[in-house]
């Protein structure tokens, strides 16, 4: 008798400490998935590099200079001229966010013109002599491959903080899936960078963290390919601007019309990379400003 009432206290203390611990996880656990990131103190830049039939996008934000993708290798001088225009000391993060040569055939070239402080990719390679020769250039800066995935995040400093979604499953069969999907918070503005991840990687998304995709800007997966911006997905994020990064007469009719047409029906403000060149975001964590390069 005695001892069943030792375990019934027992009981009641476990349910009240797992209480107090849920409790505490639910309010801290909240904070770290919500947008707030402190107060921004300066300006974010986010410039959309004009890199023909590929992606680069550019990111200063307090003392982080950021690369996601570098572009296709044919238009790599065009990547260092843009890049040059913008006084980079370093690179404190270069992203490469899957092994197309359409978003890293200009890697070697930052390494060589850069020093990079940490190189992150997600788990998957590919044969080719351009992946090959990023590796290199990767070691050659005393660098170790950092794997992206979802959950990784990185902390911009006051106001800033990038949140990682996906890759999620360990292996995809397509090698754009494997993209992150991201988002970049400046306080109460935020930013969706896609890669070139697919409506597989959407979905699981969608399915996973359709509270946590709110943003102002996307910029469109897989360069407007139908094979992106499902509906469920662009709807989540509900984005009043919209990037897409494109050469001009590309030969794979990027952005093809379903793209175009979910942009018309959601009344999304969009930029193109093919005819209006480098797209250049500035933000105080309060409002958006846009420019756009002349071509
Ligand atoms: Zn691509």
């Amino acid at each position: 008798m005695k001892k069943h009432k030792g375990n019934k206290k027992a009981q009641l203390l476990t349910i009240i400490i797992f209480g107090i611990i849920a409790i505490f996880s639910a309010y801290f656990g909240k904070d770290i998935i919500s947008t707030n990131v402190g107060t921004p103190t300066g300006v974010l830049e986010i410039s959309y590099l004009d890199v023909g039939q590929g992606d680069a996008a550019y990111i200063r934000v307090n003392d982080f200079d950021i690369l996601i993708d570098a572009g296709p290798k044919s238009d790599s001088d065009k990547l260092m001229k843009q890049l040059e225009e913008k006084n980079i000391d370093d690179f404190e993060i270069v992203i490469a966010t899957h092994p197309h040569e359409d978003h890293i055939g200009g890697m070697t070239k930052v390494f060589e013109k850069y020093d990079v402080e940490s190189f992150y990719m997600p788990k998957a390679t590919n044969t080719t002599k351009t992946f090959e020769n990023m590796m290199k250039a990767v070691s050659n800066e005393g660098l170790n491959a950092n794997v992206i995935k979802e959950g990784t995040s990185f902390e911009l400093g006051e106001g800033a903080r990038i949140d990682v979604y996906s890759p999620i499953q360990e292996s995809y069969d397509d090698l754009n899936d494997y993209s992150p999907i991201m988002k970049l918070t400046y306080g109460n503005k935020a930013f969706i960078f896609t890669g070139d991840a697919e409506k597989v990687v959407e979905e699981e998304v969608v399915k996973k963290y359709a509270n946590e995709l709110k943003a102002d800007v996307i910029k469109f997966g897989h360069h407007g390919s139908s094979t992106s911006s499902t509906k469920e997905f662009i709807e989540a994020i509900s984005p009043k601007y919209g990037i897409i990064s494109c050469g001009v007469d590309n030969s794979y009719g990027h952005p093809h019309k379903e793209t175009l047409k979910i942009i018309d029906e959601m009344g999304i403000e969009a930029y193109r990379t093919d005819k209006q060149g480098q797209i250049t975001i500035t933000s105080d964590g309060n409002n958006i400003e846009i420019k756009t390069q002349a071509i």
